[in-house]
């Protein structure tokens, strides 16, 4: 990046694509796009406190970050998901059979890995330092201008930065989104996930336990070592309820909702409440700017999905960028953008309609719905092709898998 002091003081910088926002999605973008001869800047404001909330990648996800070599510091962090049990725990007059899948069923160690949130991004962080065509920008991005030949963006720290293009992964209220005029559709659920984290008396086998209750999944995902994060989606009134008890009387609560299955409880660290609802950009790309990660799509905490297919849009959007150079185009053309849109499209529309599909089948007291849902579940148990087919598709899509997440290189 090329740094110039004007007389004013303020900084004025030029880089080749800079990233907006240094979440996971960000930050992971930044360092594919410095690691394949991008002078980058990653641009936002330092990040707030450490986050409680726990992140399963999925097996496709930590093949990128294998791939991006950013894998050895981030596995000591995480727990394998070697199994993943699902229990029909609705009460309905249609149930289905408990149903576990298994990893090995694909020749797989695991499905996926959970990590908290806090050790990924200061591994993440960490790895930015380290990047030689990697300038971290301290500041906000206050407003953007986009001319013929690129964009020239205004900073919280009253200086500006131009570039060829600009990566919008500043989250649900982006406003890289915003000032492309790139317009979303926003819904909202009748429900409200507490989220926290705890400690048990028995071990946890590496399973996941997805309980399906009628207000929404109840689910435990192993920690290292004898922990667990817990996403209970619930009725808001409830949540709220819930979130308003004492350590111990809500261990209980838990210990009672999940069968005593990893026996006592405690609670560690925070607990937080998560309105849930989702958001969909209807372009992904525009004027000069792309969008990944939580400003192009926002899931309710259903099936471990946000951030893999952010991780998606990171490895898609690599290698659409990595081929233009390669054919000499200017990497912030209409062309390219609407190949990283067509490219992203089908993957996001599909998983925002099957999670919310899998949501509200288990909100509805309609039969048809339930024998639907529970046929499902039972073909799952019982029929292996469909099983493998439902377990490799889980994990990422055939229609979408870019080269990162394939143990191939962007050449
Ligand atoms: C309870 C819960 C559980 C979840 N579990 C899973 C899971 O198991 N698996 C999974 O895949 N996903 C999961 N998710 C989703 C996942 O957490 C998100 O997809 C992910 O954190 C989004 O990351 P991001 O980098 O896109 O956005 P964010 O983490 O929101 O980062 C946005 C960044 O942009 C910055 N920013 C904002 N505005 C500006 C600006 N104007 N200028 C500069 N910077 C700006 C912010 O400071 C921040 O650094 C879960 C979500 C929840 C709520």
């Amino acid at each position: 990046m090329t740094q110039r002091k004007p007389a004013s003081g303020t900084p004025s910088r030029e880089a080749d694509i800079a990233v907006v926002g240094a979440g996971p999605s960000g930050m992971t973008m930044a360092l594919l796009l410095a690691r394949h001869g991008f002078r980058t800047a990653l641009v936002a404001p330092a990040l707030p406190a450490a986050d409680d909330r726990t992140t399963a990648l999925l097996e496709s996800s930590a093949e990128m970050l294998r791939s991006l070599k950013l894998w050895d510091r981030i596995a000591p962090h995480t727990a394998p998901l070697e199994h993943m049990r699902i229990i029909d725990a609705t009460g309905r007059l249609i149930r289905a059979p408990e149903v576990v899948f298994d990893a090995s069923e694909l020749k797989l160690p695991a499905f996926g890995y959970n990590i908290r949130n806090a050790e990924l991004n200061a591994e993440l962080a960490e790895a930015c330092k380290a990047e030689p065509l990697l300038e971290r920008i301290d500041a906000r991005v206050d407003g953007l201008e986009t001319g013929e030949s690129g964009v020239s963006l205004s900073l919280s720290d009253g200086g500006t930065l131009d570039v060829r293009l600009v990566v919008g992964a500043d989250g649900r209220r982006s406003a890289v989104r915003e000032a492309a005029g790139i317009e979303v559709r926003e819904w909202r659920y009748p429900q409200c996930a507490l989220v926290l984290n705890l400690e048990h008396d028995a071990p946890h086998h590496d399973h996941s336990s997805e309980f399906h209750t009628p207000t929404g999944p109840f689910t435990l995902v192993p920690l290292k070592g004898r922990r667990s994060s817990l996403v209970w989606v619930q009725e808001p009134g409830e949540a709220e309820r819930l979130h308003a008890l004492d350590d111990e009387t809500l261990a209980l609560e838990i210990e009672r909702r999940a069968s005593s299955i990893l026996g006592r409880m405690r609670i560690v660290g925070t607990r937080q409440l998560y309105p849930l609802g989702g958001l969909s950009a209807k372009s992904v790309a525009a004027n000069r700017c792309a969008l990944i990660g939580e400003a192009a799509h926002v899931f309710p905490p259903i099936g471990a999905q946000g951030l893999n297919l952010g991780f998606r849009d990171v490895a898609t959007l690599g290698e659409v960028l990595v081929a233009a150079r390669r054919r000499g185009e200017d990497i912030g053309a209409a062309s390219v953008l609407a190949a990283y849109e067509r490219a992203r499209r089908p993957d996001i529309a599909s998983r925002t309609t099957a999670v919310d599909l899998l949501n509200r089948s288990l909100l509805s007291d309609l039969l048809p719905v339930q024998l639907l849902r529970g046929l499902g579940l039972y073909l799952a148990g019982r029929v292996p092709p469909l099983r493998r087919f439902l377990m490799r598709e889980g994990i990422a899509p055939a229609m979408a898998r870019p080269r990162l997440m394939r143990g191939l290189t962007l050449g």
